[in-house]
């Protein structure tokens, strides 16, 4: 698989996440985790990748299965 180098942002502190979020709810949307979509599980984490302007909401068990190589800090 060939990832593209951009930029990605993992936030993983509890209080971003809720802000997040919040800031998701605000637009009538709900911060599901994108990978298995399942509602019932609390998202653990979002990935942020600023040259598509997308974030991925990941739970808790999908957070974990991220690559080593992933967390480019
Ligand atoms: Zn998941």
């Amino acid at each position: 698989m060939n990832i593209p180098l951009v930029e990605i942002e993992l936030i993983e502190d509890a209080l971003k996440v809720a802000a997040l979020a919040a800031a998701v709810r605000s637009r009538g949307e709900t911060l599901i985790c994108q990978r298995c979509l399942n509602e019932d599980e609390i998202i653990a984490g979002v990935l942020v990748i600023d040259a598509m302007d997308e974030q991925w909401a990941l739970c808790g068990p999908c957070w974990r299965e991220i690559p080593q190589g992933a967390h480019i800090v």
